[in-house]
């Protein structure tokens, strides 16, 4: 089986949809995002434009600040400290990566645990591996790949999960994610070795390296299941662009050996402006529920 990314994000847009329309009915005003953008990053320009567009399509009020390369750590600190104090932000996005000078995680750590709708901060990071310790907005990604696995009922209690990469934006909180499903998962990382033997003893594979077609169709037990999340440029001359996008996984020879798989693109990149679309309306509900 081939899973359709796409037709699941969409899935999620319009439940959100429906879940903003509710909320705007009971409490007189939309659910807000706040995006702070810093820096002249071609790619974080379109990233915050897609989210900005889906906000709109969805009904989110968007709350967008655009700073130049050269602002300082404090100024985007204290931006950051007045979103969290307006009552009309109910998430903060600040776009990452950061310009050079600035220390990233001293940035997201200044989102309070309630509005961190990316799901960055390392309280939240902490709060996934805790079994029954709640998040109100784990990280998009990984979420968009849970939901890629109970969407399409795939059995995660008891599965033996192998998760490649031990990022902390996407492997590590997966990992944790699966874990509190009552996963047994195994992490590998650039440093582990014979990391074929693990692979093939996995269930379900999460591929998240960035390296085009590293998991090869001989590391894939029959009927597992692969998430891949890598999105990788490789040069492609019948291309007008002159490349196109694979992904970790070599999905051409995998995917009649694997139970499911997600393609690259339309996998799991859909699924990430849908969860933080999700997590900004669960995050506008719990925070009016509490005041
Ligand atoms: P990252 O921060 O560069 O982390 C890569 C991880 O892979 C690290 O843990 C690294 O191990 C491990 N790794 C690298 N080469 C390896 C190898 N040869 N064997 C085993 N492990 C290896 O990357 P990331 O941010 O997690 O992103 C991973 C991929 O997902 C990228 O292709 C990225 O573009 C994609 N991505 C997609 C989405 C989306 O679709 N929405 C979102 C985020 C990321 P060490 O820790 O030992 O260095």
């Amino acid at each position: 089986m081939i899973i359709d990314g796409a037709a699941v994000g969409e899935q999620i847009r319009t439940e959100v949809k429906t879940g903003v329309s509710t909320f705007v009915a009971r409490y007189g005003f939309a659910p807000g995002l706040a995006t702070v953008l810093i820096g002249d990053d071609p790619a974080s320009h379109t990233y915050v434009r897609a989210k900005l567009k889906a906000c709109a399509e969805v009904g989110i009020a968007s709350i967008h600040t655009e700073l130049p390369a050269r602002t300082t750590q404090d100024e985007v600190v204290a931006i950051v400290r007045t979103l969290a104090k307006r009552t009309d932000v109910h998430g903060i996005l600040v776009q990452v990566p950061l310009p050079d000078h600035m220390r990233e995680e001293e940035v997201l750590n200044e989102v309070p645990l309630g509005k961190d709708v990316d799901g960055f901060s390392a309280s939240v990071l902490g709060r996934l591996g805790v079994k029954g310790k709640k998040v109100v907005c784990a990280p998009c990604t990984p979420q968009g790949c849970i939901e890629l696995l109970e969407r399409n009922q795939v059995q995660i209690a008891g599965a033996h999960a192998v998760v490649l990469g031990r990022s902390t934006i996407v492997g590590l909180p997966v990992a944790m994610m699966l874990l509190a499903r009552d996963a047994t998962v195994t992490i590998c990382h650039s440093k582990t070795q014979e990391l074929a033997n693990h692979v093939r003893r996995a269930d379900i594979v999460i591929a998240a390296i960035g390296r085009p077609k590293f998991v090869t169709a001989d590391m894939i037990k029959p009927g597992a299941v692969v998430i891949d999340v890598g999105v990788n440029r490789v040069p492609d001359a019948s291309r007008k662009s002159g490349f196109r996008l694979v992904g970790d996984v070599d999905f051409d020879a995998v995917k009649s050996i694997a139970g499911a798989i997600t393609p690259v693109p339309g996998g799991v990149g859909p699924l990430t402006i849908a969860m933080l679309m999700k997590n900004t309306l669960w995050a506008a509900q719990a925070l009016c529920l509490v005041s």
